[in-house]
């Protein structure tokens, strides 16, 4: 079955992205995450290919986000001791916000630091990776209409130009119904076009390519903006962090409805009340069908504290583990 919400839908594009990675061009080691991006476009699905010897260094700094502030500290931390003022760049705002970023990052184990003279000194615990190699942008429409149509071309443009991503690509779903061409002729030609059928779930070749995708990445002798690398990598980051099932953190697996079903190998949120795969935003405090998982739940038989709800957001969490471990194992074999 496919799910009538988008949000079902963008779930199945993620586990597919994820098992399938590249679609045209054969294997490469990847994470998936979903709606990122800057304030001005939010990608449906984010896939971050990665150089997994350099992704398992990142790893190393923690299974959490490395933000913006962070990153300047991280990514310019000397070998040796030294004051942060002379160790790292000007940050382009006040240095007591950089000296927050120094202890924060210190508490979270990314850095070393420690206080000589009355100056707070820092050094790199280990080089901080250059793990991501390309970032590509999907944007999910599982009933592609005119209108819809019409609003993603422009989307894309966008994407095209602003060469924040090296790829971008148009999911729609083709069950039943072929998928219309004359609405696909309207995409910018330089977007991929992935035709999806999830009727029987995802697997690996739930997909096809019905177009093929042109490298938006910039030609060898030219260089990205600094500011736009800054970006792709705080992208990348709120990517490594959050992955894709993070779905678990606004919606409500403590609601007794609240299942995980699968749809192929892929694992989607399921309301046993509404007999449907709930959206994000109805599947939320303010649903009228709400109803607390009862406290004996967390007593009777259920190994782990805070009961099924608190089991199902540990199920996708170890999945989410394993997907990362995946890469860091391809490496070591
Ligand atoms: S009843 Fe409402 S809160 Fe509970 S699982 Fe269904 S949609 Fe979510």
């Amino acid at each position: 079955m496919t799910p009538d919400a988008e949000f079902g839908y963008e779930l199945l594009v993620c586990r597919y992205a994820e098992l399938a990675w590249h679609p045209n061009e054969g294997p490469r080691p990847a994470i998936v995450s979903r709606q990122l991006g800057t304030a001005e476009r939010r990608w449906d699905t984010v896939v971050i290919e990665v150089d997994p010897a350099a992704f398992a260094a990142r790893r190393a700094f923690g299974e959490r986000t490395i933000d913006s502030d962070l990153l300047h500290v991280v990514r310019n931390a000397p070998a040796e001791w030294a004051w942060y003022r002379d160790a790292l760049p000007h940050p382009g705002y006040p240095w007591r916000y950089v000296r927050q970023a120094v202890h924060r990052a210190a508490g979270r184990d990314l850095i070393e630091k420690r206080r000589r003279n009355n100056r707070i000194q820092l050094r790199r615990k280990r080089p901080y990776p250059e793990w991501v190699q390309r970032i590509v942008a999907i944007e999910n429409k599982p009933d592609l209409d005119r209108s819809a149509a019409d609003r993603l071309a422009d989307q894309l443009v966008h994407d095209v130009e602003t060469g924040l991503a090296d790829e971008a690509w148009l999911a729609t779903e083709t069950t039943g119904d072929r998928v219309e061409p004359a609405l696909l002729r309207e995409m910018p030609v330089e977007a991929g076009i992935l035709a999806t059928d999830f009727a029987d779930g995802v697997d690996a070749d739930a997909a096809e390519v019905a177009w093929h995708p042109s490298d938006l990445a910039p030609a060898e002798h030219e260089r990205r903006a600094s500011d736009t690398e800054t970006l792709r990598l705080e992208i990348a980051e709120r990517a490594y962090g959050k992955g894709w099932r993070s779905f678990h953190d606004t919606m409500r697996p403590d609601c007794r409805h609240f299942e995980l079903r699968g749809e192929g190998r892929a694992l989607v949120p399921h309301c046993a009340a509404k007999a449907k795969s709930p959206t994000a935003r109805e599947c939320s405090g303010s649903c009228p069908e709400f109803s607390p998982e009862p406290p004996q739940w967390r007593t009777k038989g259920w190994p782990i504290e805070g009961g099924p709800g608190k089991g199902l957001e540990l199920v996708l969490d170890r999945r989410r583990d394993r997907a990362r471990d995946r890469i860091a194992d391809d490496e070591s074999e």
